[in-house]
């Protein structure tokens, strides 16, 4: 039996990529295993030089992960898929399989801590120059792309002051200038951005995130053409080994069934939640992709769905108000996780953003009052109670 191609997403994720073993399990089968044994000498020969399809080794490739894969390329419209790891593998990987010395490469600043390590200092010790720019300012992408560049790494929205680049109109520049552009969508979740149909070439997850969305494992994953994938991703994932175990790859399968009833509900209470804080006077903003007071609202709603599972509000009461309301809640945690069932607060000025430095942070505007809010699965009614709470706490 094969699924029918017009599956909706929220199918796909239930169904996708499923290939069942001869016992006919209703869940997917976790293949707990390293490697794999063959019928017959000639069978492993032909394995290894390519005219028998078998599993080989599970660096390479495993049941359970190729589910995982299939499950994401068809959700993302992608061609094809490498399990990770880790979120960072995946960064990694999808950077360094594609680059060499002597590369350039433009990133808008808004990145992860962990990827913005990669382009301003790993990258530079196998010379490869790394270009930093405002991700919403269209001239600074034009002027950076003037010359020829090897990849465009963005993040959209961005961590954590939500901050939206333009992907049709940077990866029509990026591609003049002979980039493959990479776009970590996090944020966005394979539900409410599709980079592929934006211009993109390929997609990065941390999985971790929204994908488990349960707290429970670490994974990445890498997607894009056919093409790019077997030729430069595959061979620097088979011979440098950031692959995921199976039993991760497993647990995000499961999580991937529940995924769309998750981010919806999330998105719904994160943008109850962002109406109440841009309604408090110890709040400065409240910024929420969806809201039209968002700097950048025309084009989130252009290119996404709907507005994600985070909210980032600025107290007008610095570091001091910040630390009060996060010390008074007694339903949301602090965390520098986001993307979980669990409502989780972070202070990205003195964790998630404290070693990039304040000139740095004060170029992206977080200032000492920014709170990052990834929005759970809680009775959003319960979370305003919570928040409400947090600002009665605040001196003044
Ligand atoms: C968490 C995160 C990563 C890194 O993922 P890990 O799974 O923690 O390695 C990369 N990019 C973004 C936007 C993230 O939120």
């Amino acid at each position: 039996m094969s699924l029918p191609d017009t599956l909706r997403p929220a199918s796909l994720l239930v169904h996708g990529g499923t290939m069942r073993s001869q016992h006919g399990e209703t869940a997917e089968a976790l293949f707990l295993t390293s490697g794999y044994v063959y019928d017959s000498a000639e069978q492993a020969e032909g394995t290894f030089n390519g005219s028998v399809s078998h599993f080989q080794y599970s660096r390479f490739a495993n049941p359970t992960v190729a589910m995982l894969e299939a499950r994401l390329a068809l959700l993302e419209g992608a061609e094809a898929c490498r399990a990770t790891a880790t979120g960072m593998a995946a960064v990694h990987a999808a950077l360094l399989s594609h680059l060499k010395t002597g590369d350039r490469v433009v990133a808008s600043r808004a990145l992860f801590g962990s990827c913005h390590w990669i382009v301003s200092t790993l990258l530079p010790r196998y010379g490869i120059t790394g270009v930093f720019v405002d991700g919403g300012d269209l001239a600074a992408w034009q002027a950076a792309l003037a010359e020829p560049t090897a990849l465009v790494l963005l993040e959209t929205p961005s961590n954590p002051m939500l901050d939206m680049v333009d992907l049709p109109a940077v990866a029509a520049l990026a591609h003049k200038a002979g980039a493959l552009v990479v776009v970590d969508n996090v944020f966005a979740t394979p539900l409410l951005q599709q980079p592929l149909k934006l211009g993109a070439d390929v997609v990065v997850y941390s999985a971790t995130k929204h994908i488990d969305g349960q707290g429970r494992v670490l994974g990445g994953a890498v997607l894009g053409s056919r093409k790019w994938v077997e030729e430069v991703l595959q061979p620097f994932i088979r011979n440098t080994g950031p692959s995921i175990s199976p039993f991760n790859a497993w647990v995000l399968l499961k999580g991937l069934e529940t995924l769309a009833l998750r981010v919806q509900a999330s998105c719904r209470s994160a943008r109850a939640v962002a109406d109440f804080l841009a309604t408090q006077k110890k709040v400065k903003r409240a910024l929420y992709p969806m809201r039209e007071d968002h700097p950048q609202h025309a084009l989130a709603a252009a290119q996404m769905t709907d507005g994600g599972t985070v909210v980032t509000f600025e107290l007008a009461g610095g570091k001091d108000a910040a630390f009060a309301l996060m010390n008074a809640f007694r339903l949301i945690a602090v965390s520098n996780n986001l993307g979980d069932s669990k409502s989780l607060a972070t202070h990205p000025a003195t964790t998630t953003h404290m070693r990039i430095g304040a000139e740095e942070r004060a170029k992206l505007g977080i200032t000492d009052g920014v709170i990052r809010l990834s929005v759970g699965l809680e009775d959003p009614a319960d979370l305003i109670e919570d928040l409400a709470r947090g600002l009665a706490a605040i001196p003044g």
